[in-house]
């Protein structure tokens, strides 16, 4: 494995000129499967649920081919690719690979923020002084993950958090009619160039804003950044609240303010409980997801951090386990958004057996500045200054920036359908048995065999 390392620019940038990067691993989860079974390289393979109401989490380039891509239900999937291999994730290997992959970033920088599991932002502003370049050091660390990991990645180079994301993103390999055809590996984005992104860019492209926020921007006749450039940032408030607002119209402009925050250990503070009598069905399930939220809230307000990941994990009689995050663009440390998105993350688990445990976790933390721009769900937590009525507009106006993260999370995740366990017939419950921990939908039988 060779990854090329040519890059979207002829010129030799500085680190001040491109002091974000962004690496991004290729299909992350498939590529896991294909190491750990070589059998299986050269097919269509594709890590999430393959029963009714699976969805694709992961789909290596080969099934990229077919159109298969990631959020897609796995019924489409397989129509569009009959031959697809739908495996169950491993997270516990898939995070093994992590914990290689960020030490990789670490021997470049120790300024990195991972972001998932796959992907990280390194801050190369104190390589200055080592007259380290961008670019060469981009193409080295590319090549150090593909020879080390087998994995190959996309590197982004630009001047903020924004743009080196979506410079990685344009460095990842395309499919263009059936044909897969490779990215770059490395892109750096120069001034000229980024200003052409803000003028091609639909909103949707930009952080933060998945479909049911972008809906709402094209409601307003607001579908690319250049429309969205065009409108003052009092106007965006009445209509997504203060933090969305201020990150929307600065985006629009190409800036973005967000540092790396460095990694320093796994932090997260999570609660779960393991029940005395297993809880049958969502009602029981959503009342304890809602007091785990509760706690992990205080824990949050109490070390004066906000969380930017919720995770919720819920644990079957026959010891299989899901767990399902959400990574949202501004953080939370407020009891009814924690639950929210919580209970949406639940309501998206297909219950096909009893619940012996759940449990609801924060993670992405970071330190609550006094700077940053918080979001006040509720009117307890807004800031004094404001009067009670612009405190009212102003929590109303985030619950709607709320409202929308769910929305995108839960057509992320299709909904599920809520199945009480005694519609369930014993040969359901007996695959799941059988195939072990599924995160992203229960199995049907046959659907997903690799063997
Ligand atoms: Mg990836």
């Amino acid at each position: 494995m060779k990854p090329s390392d040519t890059s979207s620019s002829v010129t030799d940038p500085s680190v001040l000129d491109a002091p974000v990067l962004h690496v991004d691993l290729d299909a992350f989860f498939a590529s896991v499967e294909i190491l750990d079974d070589p059998s299986l390289r050269g097919r269509p393979v594709a890590v999430g649920g393959a029963g009714e109401r699976g969805v694709i989490a992961s789909a290596s380039y080969e099934a990229r081919r077919f159109g298969v891509r990631s959020a897609m239900p796995s019924v489409v999937a397989l129509r569009q690719c009959p031959q697809l291999v739908i495996l169950p994730g491993r997270f516990d290997r898939y995070e093994e690979y992590s914990r290689r992959f960020h030490a990789i970033v670490n021997d470049l920088t120790p300024i990195y923020e991972p972001l998932g599991l796959d992907e990280v932002f390194a801050d190369l502003t104190s390589l200055a002084r080592l007259d380290v370049r961008p670019l060469a050091a981009a193409a080295e660390l590319r090549q150090r993950i593909g020879d080390e990991l087998g994995i190959l990645s996309g590197v982004g180079l630009g001047p903020n958090k924004l743009f080196a994301k979506l410079a990685s993103k344009r460095s990842k390999p395309t499919v263009r009619d059936g044909v897969l055809v490779p990215g770059p590996g490395v892109v750096y984005v120069d001034p000229a160039t980024r200003e052409r992104w803000l003028n091609e860019l639909p909103v949707r492209a930009l952080w933060g804003v998945g479909p049911a926020t972008a809906e709402r921007l094209e409601r307003l006749g607001l579908s690319s950044v250049r429309e969205l450039a065009t409108v003052d940032e009092a106007t965006l408030r009445s209509h997504f609240g203060p933090a969305m607002a201020a990150s929307l119209s600065a985006m629009a402009r190409g800036e973005d303010a967000r540092a790396v925050s460095p990694h320093r250990v796994n932090k997260s503070i999570g609660h779960e409980e393991t029940f005395a009598t297993s809880l049958v069905g969502y009602d029981d399930v959503l009342v304890q997801i809602r007091r785990h939220a509760g706690v992990v809230a205080r824990a949050l307000r109490d070390s004066s951090q906000v969380a930017h990941t919720i995770s919720v994990v819920i644990r079957f009689d026959d010891l299989h386990a899901v767990r399902r995050s959400q990574t949202l663009s501004f953080g939370v440390d407020d009891e009814g958004a924690i639950a929210g998105v919580a209970e949406a993350l639940a309501e998206s688990v297909p219950l096909n057996a009893a619940v012996r445990l759940a449990g609801v976790s924060a993670s992405s933390l970071r330190a609550r500045e006094g700077s940053q721009v918080q979001l006040a769900f509720d009117l307890s937590s807004a800031p004094e200054t404001l009067s009670v009525e612009a405190a009212s507009r102003a929590a109303q106006a985030n619950r709607a920036a709320l409202r929308d993260a769910i929305d995108d999370l839960r057509q992320r995740f299709g909904r599920s359908v809520i199945a009480q366990g005694s519609d369930l017939t014993s040969a359901e419950v007996h695959v799941e048995r059988q195939r072990g921990s599924h995160a992203f939908g229960p199995s049907t039988e046959g659907s997903s065999d690799t063997q």
